[in-house]
C-alpha cells in the first residue's frame, strides 16, 4: 500500500524511533511543532479515527495506555498535548491514524 506511515512502520522509510512494540510505533515528527513532537501510530493501517472498528478497541486502548509512559520517557513531566487530526476539517494530511504528542513548551488554546 502507498502509505508513508505504513512504510515507516515497516522500516522502509527511516524514522527516529522513540518507542516501539509489536502493535505500535512512536517516532519523531519530521517538522516538529514543539521541542518534543512525536507521532504515535498503530502498525496496522487504519486510515483515520473515523475508520476505527470494534475489533480495534484493544489497540486504541493500548495506544492511550502508552501515552503517559512515552511522555514520561521523553521527559514531559510538566504536561503535554495529545492531538488527533481527523479528516478534511481536522487538517489530517497523512491518511494513517496517528496521535501527535507535543511537549516541552507551554501550549495555547484554542488551537489554530
Ligand atoms: P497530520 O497533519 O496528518 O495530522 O500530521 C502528519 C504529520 O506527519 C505532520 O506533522 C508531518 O510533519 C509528519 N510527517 C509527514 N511525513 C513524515 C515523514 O516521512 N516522517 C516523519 N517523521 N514525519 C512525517
Ligand atoms: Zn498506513
Amino acid at each position: 500500500m502507498d502509505c508513508i506511515f505504513c512504510m515507516i512502520a515497516n522500516k522502509e522509510i527511516p524514522s527516529k524511533v522513540a518507542y516501539e512494540d509489536d502493535k505500535i510505533l512512536c517516532f519523531h515528527d519530521l517538522e516538529p511543532q514543539a521541542p518534543v513532537h512525536v507521532l504515535i501510530i498503530p502498525k496496522k493501517h487504519i486510515a483515520s479515527l473515523d475508520e476505527v472498528q470494534e475489533e480495534d478497541k484493544e489497540l486504541l486502548g493500548h495506544i492511550m495506555m502508552m501515552v503517559p509512559k512515552i511522555a514520561e520517557s521523553l521527559g514531559l513531566e510538566n504536561g503535554y498535548r495529545l492531538v488527533n487530526n481527523c479528516g478534511e476539517d481536522g487538517f489530517q494530511t497523512v491518511k494513517h491514524l496517528h496521535f501527535h504528542l507535543l511537549g516541552k513548551r507551554k501550549m495555547i488554546w484554542p488551537p489554530g
